[in-house]
């Protein structure tokens, strides 16, 4: 167990990002109330995906997460989750096949709510307001009752994640995630990309393998890997009352848990030394992740990781690099050498999106997609040039067909963002640049 550290140590530390609520005694209230709620997640499924990100660490899989930039309360809906979760498994399927490492399974999904903001308001025509925090926080409509901080969202918020994690564990186990059923994932806007007949293609030789071993006498329906998956939660543990809330102490080891989901982590601009942030997940069992942006010093690096994994537990700590198309080849190879001259045992993960975001001459917020696939290629070439593991992928996603990042096979334009953009913060990739996305990692990961 960590020393010095209680759920609410947080408190002592500077404390970036969180929101202030001018009603103390209803944010004590909410604080009580989720505090009684039940975990969404149990501390042994926070210490199994522990176990398949220490696999990973090693060389032996690769890590996919991703989801939306942030959930919302207008975009619940079953079939958005259904949608996000379907393309996942279809990069994990692609992955797994082409690259025959087993694909560890975890969504930006259930919880992912709260945003940091580069400005803390926004000007519009003369009015200035509040910015927007994320739907647990505060209104993305732009009026002065919308933007105020209200302690109420999170519960709302907690009962967002409970119905989505449902749905979620409902299809990774209940037979929607059988192998027998890939077929059955191509989505029907997927049709017009070049990658969708490969998919196909993918699947009937998915189907062919699950033939064959029935003729050999293994019965796939008797394999319980082939009748569903281990699929996992995350999201960036900003909006600390709520996570201390979620906080409890796992009966079988005495150790403290945030269940509010299996993995949570520290985005760039709250992982400065001594944030409060920093001392809340150091005493959390869970895996954690770490953005680790272009002005992150090797030293930092490593003070931060004897901090979060003193005793170097591989699958606790999995660091997720977003440095820019244009820097990751020049910036990486440093934290890289650093972290494996210490011995520290590490996922590396490369978030593609959030050092790549651009505004387009029409005006909207936007990725161009030859970018991120830059960033990525970068990524793999510092890693086969240090000989270091491209342990795994972070994205923004979302399996709707939305016009919001450009490029793609079916080429997104500058002119079309105004289509459909949808996302309440950052530029998601849609659901066939995702699954090309995959196919281009496959490749990537058999070099
Ligand atoms: C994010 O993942 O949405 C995010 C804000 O990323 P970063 O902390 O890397 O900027
Ligand atoms: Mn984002």
């Amino acid at each position: 167990m960590a020393r010095n550290w209680t759920p609410d140590s947080w408190k002592t530390h500077e404390a970036r990002h969180l929101p202030g609520y001018d009603d103390a005694q209803a944010l004590e209230a909410v604080e009580a109330t989720l505090g009684a709620y039940p975990p969404l997640v149990f501390a042994g499924e926070a210490r199994a995906l522990k176990a398949e990100l220490a696999e990973v660490s090693e060389g032996r899989g690769f890590l996919i997460q991703g989801g939306d930039c942030a959930e919302s309360f207008a975009e619940f809906h079953p079939n958005n989750i259904r949608d996000t979760f379907r393309v996942l498994l279809q990069m994990a399927v692609v992955l797994t096949f082409a690259g025959k490492l087993p694909v560890v399974k975890v969504g930006r999904m259930a919880g992912q709510f709260a945003k940091p903001r580069s400005a803390p308001t926004e000007t519009k025509d003369g009015v200035t307001l509040p910015s927007y925090f994320g739907d647990n926080v505060n209104g993305i409509e732009f009026t002065p009752e919308a933007r105020r901080n209200d302690p109420q969202r999170m519960v709302r918020a907690y009962s967002q994640a409970a119905a989505t994690l449902n749905l979620l564990r409902a299809f990774a186990g209940g037979g929607y995630a059988n192998l027998r059923q890939v077929h059955q994932w191509t989505l029907d806007f997927m049709g017009r990309s070049p990658w969708a007949e490969k998919f196909a293609e993918t699947a009937d030789r998915i189907g062919e393998a699950l033939d064959f071993m029935e003729a050999c006498g293994v019965d796939p329906a008797t394999v319980p890997q082939l009748q569903g998956t281990s699929f996992y939660t995350s999201h960036e543990a900003l909006l600390l009352p709520y996570e201390q809330a979620m906080t409890r102490q796992d009966s079988l080891t005495g150790d403290w848990y945030d269940t509010s989901a299996h993995m949570v982590w520290i985005g760039d601009r709250t992982r400065f030394e001594g944030s409060a942030h920093v001392e809340f997940v150091r005493g959390i069992g869970n895996p954690l992740g770490l953005k680790c942006g272009p002005s992150l010093e090797p030293d930092v690096l490593l003070g931060l990781l004897d901090t979060l994994n003193p005793a170097r537990e591989p699958g606790r700590i999995t660091l997720i690099s977003r440095f820019g198309h244009d820097k990751v080849e020049a910036g990486l190879p440093r934290l890289v050498r650093a972290v494996a001259r210490e011995g520290h045992p590490v996922v590396w993960s490369c978030d593609p999106m959030h050092g790549n975001v651009i505004k387009s001459e029409s005006g909207f917020k936007t990725r161009p997609f030859d970018r991120i696939l830059s960033e990525v290629k970068g990524f793999f070439a510092v890693h086969r040039a240090e000989g270091t593991h491209a342990g795994g992928i972070h994205i923004e996603m979302t399996g709707q067909d939305v016009t919001e990042c450009t490029g793609g096979a079916i080429a997104i334009t500058d002119e079309a963002l105004g289509d459909r953009y949808h996302t309440h913060c950052d530029p998601r990739l849609n659901a066939a640049q995702s699954l090309e996305l995959a196919f281009l990692l496959a490749d990537m990961i058999r070099l």
